[in-house]
């Protein structure tokens, strides 16, 4: 049987005619439309001298053509390999080397510095005013024949830092998308009179696969923001009857003084995930809006893992119980599964759970135990009702504005300046981020460095969102008896009042 992730999406489409996707003061985009598209791109990939199982890196916009280019990949058998678009020439340089993607698709305006790292890859541009991708797509059929793929064959490899510091490409595959969509779907009472408000970057699991696939797999239509702003957001949701967010989203709104009932009474779901959503937010939501957010939990190498119920509580500070035909447990140090309400590491087992590292088969075998659990690396304990309550991620790992930054890379690269002995890089607390990326540095016995030009040096290196907030000058860094840096206590310091 055909596994393609296509295929099933292609079962779910209502009246070709309707709509799929709303751009404010843009296009209606109807399923037909989509599909069309999707076909034509399709046949430029193959074109292009895509085959099966090639890599198509991409790093553009959010604009709803690059919807188009997702399922163009998956209908096609190819690999998509999304980009967050704040990455810079050494990060693509990394995963371009890695992943050796066939085709590079990035926007016009990207195109120097994507081709520079692009090695053999053919570099196609694509964004709001067209680009090559879309030149060689138009005049070729609107029909495509889908790839048929196996269950296990890769749909995408989407990036997540290390704690090494080096991104690690995780192979999801047709089996793990699809069965993650078909329980959210279910999970989360999608229908075709479904509006979603989408206002996530699509180059992440959330905003990807999540909100994609819950609208694609009901049929329903999605209100298609290029970024996240609250003044629109609140301007739409009238018209919406479903909101994916982060937490971020959800403290612009209710930091909103006009925000309430007036724009939220139609919608019928808040989801929120990606990072801890504060129970002051979620408390202050509800008394806004009448409505408590469902939070769920999950991650890139797993897709969504636990939600709070469609019907039934809701509960602040917890992700809920794990999705059906998914399953956690929470172990202790030696393993064991620990008792009810202690705190262990998060594990998790199912169809959702990704098919390994790229290249890397030896980190694969250590994030997996020997009987086929995947560690997640957060910690957590069940709550007596038995939902996941996350207490905190086991590597330091900063979420800010959802997106993760991994402390080792930035370290290493303020290690590499001239006058800096040494550093750690935390993240504290920070009401719009969630946190806040904050580098401590030891500098060299008389050397001027400053925290301006620490960041101006990072700024040209990496995407904005790793680069600290703030910077702080320190004469040692606190360790532990085994010589590690104490970052929990650096926390405590930095975040406490002067
Ligand atoms: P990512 O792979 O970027 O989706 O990040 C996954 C990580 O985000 C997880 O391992 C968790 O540490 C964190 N995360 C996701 N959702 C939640 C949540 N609802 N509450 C707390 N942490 C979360």
């Amino acid at each position: 049987m055909d596994a393609n992730l296509h295929t099933l999406f292609a079962k779910h489409v209502p009246d070709p005619a309707a709509a799929c996707l709303i751009v404010p003061n843009g296009p209606v985009v109807s399923y037909g439309d989509l599909d069309a598209l999707s076909a034509r791109i399709a046949h430029a990939l193959v074109d292009a001298g895509c085959r099966a199982g090639d890599r198509v890196a991409v790093q553009t916009e959010k604009h709803w053509t690059a919807l188009a280019l997702y399922l163009a990949c998956l209908r096609a058998g190819l690999v998509y390999l999304p980009l967050n678009t704040g990455y810079q020439r050494a990060e693509l340089e990394y995963f371009f080397g890695d992943a050796q993607p066939r085709v590079v698709v990035c926007g016009a305006e990207r195109l120097g510095v994507v081709a520079a790292a692009a090695r053999g890859a053919t570099v196609l541009t694509l964004d709001h005013h067209g680009g090559e991708l879309l030149d060689r797509a138009e005049g070729r059929p609107s029909g495509f024949d889908t790839v048929r793929r196996d269950a296990d064959d890769l749909a995408a490899i989407l990036y997540t830092s290390g704690t090494t510091g080096r991104s690690k490409g995780a192979m999801l595959t047709h089996r793990n998308l699809a069965s993650n969509a078909l329980a959210l779907v279910q999970a989360w009472g999608f229908t075709r009179g479904d509006v979603l408000l989408h206002a996530l970057p699509i180059y992440h699991v959330h905003g990807l696969f999540v909100a994609i696939h819950c609208a694609l797999l009901s049929g329903s239509r999605m209100l298609w923001l290029p970024k996240f702003d609250a003044h629109e957001v609140m301007a739409l949701l009238p018209k919406a009857t479903v909101m994916m967010g982060v937490p971020t989203f959800y403290t612009r709104l209710v930091a909103e003084p006009s925000f309430g009932r007036t724009q939220t009474d139609g919608v019928r779901l808040f989801v929120s995930g990606s990072a801890p959503l504060l129970a002051e937010t979620f408390h202050e939501f509800e008394t806004r809006t009448g409505q408590r957010i469902l939070e769920r939990y999950g991650m890139t190498e797993t897709g969504m893992i636990t939600s709070n119920p469609l019907d039934g509580a809701r509960l602040a500070g917890t992700v809920g119980p794990p999705l059906p035909g998914v399953s956690v447990r929470i172990v202790g140090e030696d393993g064991a599964t620990v008792e009810p309400g202690a705190v262990g590491g998060i594990q998790v087992r199912g169809p959702n759970v990704l098919k390994g590292y790229w290249n890397l088969p030896e980190k694969t075998r250590e994030e997996f135990t020997a009987d086929g659990w995947f560690k997640t690396g957060d910690m957590g304990r069940w709550t007596p009702e038995g939902y996941v309550e996350i207490v905190g991620r086991a590597k330091d790992l900063i979420i800010t504005g959802g997106l993760n930054v991994y402390p080792k890379e930035i370290e290493e690269r303020i290690d590499a300046m001239d006058g800096v002995v040494e550093s750690a890089v935390v993240g504290l607390p920070h009401p719009d981020f969630g946190e806040a990326v904050t580098a401590v540095i030891v500098a060299r016995p008389g050397h001027r460095l400053t925290e301006a030009q620490v960041i101006a040096a990072l700024k040209a290196e990496i995407a904005s969102f790793k680069v600290p907030k703030r910077v702080v000058f320190a004469v040692d860094l606190p360790r532990n008896s085994m010589g590690k840096v104490m970052k929990a206590e650096l926390r405590r310091k930095l975040a406490a009042p002067a």
